[in-house]
């Protein structure tokens, strides 16, 4: 029985008026082609450092710095340019609270990664959002033209989620000129499925952070760790705003053994890249229309019946993630590329769940 008793408190008008997001966990038995994880595990290496992990650790506070000293190494980087983060959905959230007043905008392409709009609304500032065409690619125009005094933020998944789509090095560098009052978040949680990076730009654009999450191909999305890289002065602001302990020890100790297996990490994301070439072949034999993916999932059009696919794969034990309602998605259902076997898995279903609800090729 609840005694919940009403409240007069109210949150921030901001927070009343910010979108809310429910992703749909509830219930994820079956092979997770939903949400673009890892579909195996994390490197081997992993297992050993849980194993050593003791109780007696668990009351010390984690210490962040000296494995921001470790990454940064790994990367090339100083430790000041790098700061870790309670994944990079806290990033954002920082990136926001950091450089966003409510009167100011950020500029994002549509359709992206949604916690982007989320964590703006937070502040109370606008999102300004320009979609793409048809083809989904990055809308270079549209974005240099709706750049204004205001915008404080803008952010850029390369390669975008859910379309797969990337934004060359010089486009990134001729929004970075043309707005040098804000942050220019350039989002490569995906950047292992197609090896381009901004990460050497970083000291010669003051203006430009990198945000790379080991949620993806290493694996690790349920101990929550990220990283932004950029400048200094940019980091300290993202610093003061952040707790000192967003990032849980155990994390902190797989991340160093995560990063030093590289082998690991090239093993699966040529997995992937290989996977991702298998699906789109079997998406071009059975006449499904897709798009390109630098990522790791593919985009493809269902039409009407996208919501009668993803229940026919779920009966199949195979979870996929419809994403009509995204801007310029009507239709769309996204499916996770993992390891061989399960892209000949998920395919398999595909083929059988597209038979099933009678679909045809238009
Ligand atoms: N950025 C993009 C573009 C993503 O698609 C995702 C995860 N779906 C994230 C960031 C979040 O990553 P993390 O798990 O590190 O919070």
């Amino acid at each position: 029985m609840s005694n919940t008793q009403a409240t007069t408190v109210r949150p921030r008008r901001a927070v009343l008026q910010m979108p809310e997001y429910h992703p749909p966990l509830a219930g994820r038995d079956g092979l997770r082609l939903d949400f673009n994880e890892n579909t195996l595990a994390p490197s081997p290496k992993i297992a050993e450092v849980l194993q050593r992990i003791s109780t007696a650790g668990l009351t010390k506070y984690p210490e962040r710095e000296p494995v921001e000293r470790i990454v940064a190494a790994h990367f090339g980087l100083n430790a000041d340019q790098v700061l870790l983060t309670n994944g990079v959905d806290e990033a954002i959230h920082l990136l926001c609270e950091a450089f966003l007043e409510p009167e100011d905008e950020a500029l994002i392409a549509v359709p992206t990664f949604f916690m982007y709009e989320v964590y703006v609304a937070a502040t109370g500032a606008r999102t300004q959002g320009v979609q793409a065409d048809a083809s989904l690619q990055f809308p270079l125009a549209g974005i240099l033209a709706a750049i204004h005094e205001r915008t404080r933020l803008i952010a850029i998944a390369s390669p975008n989620n859910p379309t797969g789509a990337v934004i060359r090095r010089e486009d990134i560098l001729a929004i970075a000129r043309a707005a040098p009052q804000a942050v220019l978040l350039v989002d490569e949680a995906y950047y292992h499925f197609h090896g381009e990076t901004m990460l050497q730009d970083i000291a010669a654009v003051p203006n430009l952070i990198v945000a790379r999450t080991f949620s993806k191909a290493y694996g690790l999305a349920n101990l929550r760790i990220g990283m932004l890289a950029g400048n200094p002065e940019v980091l300290r602001y993202v610093r003061k705003v952040g707790s000192p302990y967003n990032v849980n020890g155990i994390a902190l100790e797989c991340l160093q053994v995560a990063l030093a297996d590289e082998e690991y990490v090239r093993w699966y994301s040529e997995q992937v890249r290989a996977g991702r070439e298998q699906m789109e072949k079997g998406l071009a034999a059975l006449g499904v229309p897709y798009w390109p993916s630098h990522a790791n999932f593919v985009l493809m059009n269902i039409g009407a019946k996208h919501k009668e696919l993803v229940a026919a794969m779920r009966k199949r034990n195979v979870l996929v993630r419809d994403r009509s309602s995204d801007p310029g998605c009507d239709g769309c259902v996204r499916i996770t590329i993992g390891i061989h076997e399960h892209v000949e898995q998920g395919l398999a279903a595909l083929k059988a769940s597209l038979e099933e609800i009678g679909w045809q090729a238009k």
